[in-house]
């Protein structure tokens, strides 16, 4: 069950997030899919890179959001995975629930895995990937930090036409939602 911790960390009679049926057990090795990262004003400020994998979100929590600076690398919690119908969430989650707070579509797209199926980069600590999405552009890798917390990754992106140093960072220069326009 791909999404039991999902469930197990919400109240579906008490939050508004989606809860998408279970993807089924064997789908095919994901190559390309969708992206999307929200940004989420919860207890803390992060936003929530998704990647599509194996029928549901992988998801990583990254506190100071993603960067075009190839030295900036940046903290990337995993996180449990996420129904597909979170591609499109965008709500205020009520106070109290899980990740209570503003959460808003910061950007949305098509992620390529460069190195194999993504389920296999995972499973090996690293993903290289290649997004084409309104703000996240071109090739960023995920890394697992050896001999850190479970969970702890590194996230930053690679040098290549859509890297960018100094300020400002991408993250205050669009702050906006793709979707509705709004701030969170
Ligand atoms: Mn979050």
């Amino acid at each position: 069950m791909k999404l039991a911790e999902y469930r197990k960390k919400r109240d579906p009679t008490a939050t508004n997030e989606p809860f998408g049926p279970e993807p089924p057990a064997e789908v095919a090795p994901t190559l390309v899919g969708a992206f999307v990262i929200h940004q989420h004003a919860a207890t803390r400020m992060h936003w929530d890179v998704r990647l599509e994998m194996g029928g549901v979100l992988c998801s990583f929590a990254v506190p100071r959001g993603p960067s075009l600076d190839p030295a900036e690398k940046r903290l990337a919690v995993h996180t449990e995975d996420h129904p597909l119908e979170y591609l499109d969430f965008e709500a205020v989650i009520p106070e109290g629930q899980y990740g209570g707070g503003p959460m808003i579509v910061w950007d949305r797209g098509r992620v390529r895995y460069l190195e194999g199926p993504a389920e296999e980069e995972l499973a090996r600590g690293k993903l290289d990937l290649e997004f084409e999405g309104m703000k996240t552009r071109g090739r960023f890798a995920f890394v697992k930090i050896k001999n850190a917390k479970e969970n702890e990754w590194l996230f930053f992106k690679k040098q290549d036409a859509f890297a960018r140093a100094g300020e400002p960072e991408l993250v205050d220069d669009k702050p906006r939602s793709i979707l509705s326009g709004l701030t969170v």
